[in-house]
């Protein structure tokens, strides 16, 4: 990561610790600027006279705040980098610092690719929503990326992007439109903080009249989510690099079909452990409990297990045949294969409790 080209606005939280006369503040950065870190706390520490602790363990967003530890340390302000509020209360005065970072990729590269994704939600728009397809035109089409077949309203680009680079969704919304696309800056729900914005966990901003997609930012992790939460075509412009790609209808399927296969895995398991994240963003006690229920339910057994992080090493000794995450979604999705028992998210241990259909799409593991 080109990090002199990131802008840390370090400026609000020195005057909030010089007003508040703070004399020991805890810092929290994401695992990517960790290298920073020292720097940042040499800074903060100069500029304000405060101590500064570094929250050291690994943080990857914002449902992940420091609290009671940092309290109980005599910390009396949190600063939290690179990620935004969300709709959470972690009981501790705690103040986000936004990171930019200040490339703008030219939008030449995408465009052949946003023309023919334009093309196939064309398609979607004017196909009956009841139309039956056959696997190959559902390929062809991206209908089928997660197996569903929603009708569109419209078929106008969607914008989004990942923190550092939101600052430039304005602008590029424009860019777009001057090139012949219709295009909206979704807005999404209260864990969101901004226009655009996506999180790992996250895309309510998606509505009907949104066809196809661009994001802004690098590595798959929010366009794999993307995918796997709207089944919509999805390019992507890495600011980065100036690269431009799309997501592949075969890397989505290949999930799938691991999904599935871990479904057909815990169809004869009848102990599971429940995973419930300690985290403040990532606690869905009732959703665990409610996936207790259901096990009971289906005559199964399933035991509660609260954690900080999740992590083979921490779960996998557990005589159970099978986990259940209700903690951060990408958990199971992106690292099942770290594990090894099954581990499924909750909208799939119904499925394979025959609760849900797998037929009617795959239904992607949201926090909202
Ligand atoms: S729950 Fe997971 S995906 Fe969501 S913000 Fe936290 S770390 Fe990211």
């Amino acid at each position: 990561m080109d990090l002199e080209r990131h802008d840390f606005q370090l400026d609000d939280l020195v005057s909030r610790i010089r007003s508040n006369d703070h004399r020991l503040v805890a810092l929290q950065v994401p695992e990517g600027l960790k290298m920073q870190a020292l720097e940042m706390m040499d800074k903060i520490e100069d500029d304000s006279g405060a101590k500064v602790v570094l929250a050291a363990d690994p943080c990857y967003g914002a449902c992940d705040l420091v609290h009671d530890k940092m309290m109980a340390m005599g910390v009396e302000l949190v600063a939290h980098m690179g990620h935004s509020q969300m709709n959470i209360d972690s009981g501790m005065p705690t103040q986000f610092i936004p990171v930019t970072y200040e490339g703008e990729p030219d939008i030449e590269p995408v465009l052949e690719i946003l023309g023919k994704h334009r093309g196939l939600s064309m398609d979607k728009l004017n196909s009956s929503p009841t139309s039956e397809f056959t696997e190959e035109e559902a390929q062809e089409k991206f209908l089928d990326a997660v197996g569903r077949i929603s009708s569109l309203t419209d078929n106008k680009l969607g914008l989004v992007g990942s923190i550092q680079h939101l600052h430039l969704l304005e602008k590029y919304k424009e860019m777009l439109q001057n090139a012949g696309f219709d295009v909206t800056i979704p807005t999404g729900g209260d864990r969101l903080t901004f226009p655009g914005q996506v999180l790992g966990c996250n895309y309510s901003g998606d509505d009907s009249t949104i066809g196809h997609y661009l994001f802004l930012g690098s590595g798959d992790f929010h366009p794999i989510g993307l995918v796997l939460h709207t089944g919509k075509p999805l390019a992507l412009l890495d600011p980065y690099t100036g690269e431009a790609s799309e997501m592949s209808f075969t890397r989505i399927e290949r999930i799938l079909r691991q999904r599935f296969g871990l479904i057909m895995a815990i169809g004869e398991a009848n102990t599971f452990g429940i995973l419930i994240g300690e985290k403040p963003g990532q606690m869905r006690r009732n959703l665990a409990i409610r996936m207790k229920r259901i096990l009971e339910k289906h005559g199964k057994k399933g035991y509660l297990l609260a954690l900080d992080h999740v992590s083979p090493d921490l779960i996998d000794f557990y005589p159970v045949d099978a986990f259940v995450n209700t903690a951060c979604p990408r958990i199971a999705i992106d690292d099942s294969v770290r594990y090894e028992k099954p581990l499924v998210t909750p909208y799939e241990l119904e499925v394979a409790l025959g609760e849900k259909e797998w037929e009617s799409g795959y239904q992607f593991d949201e926090i909202p």
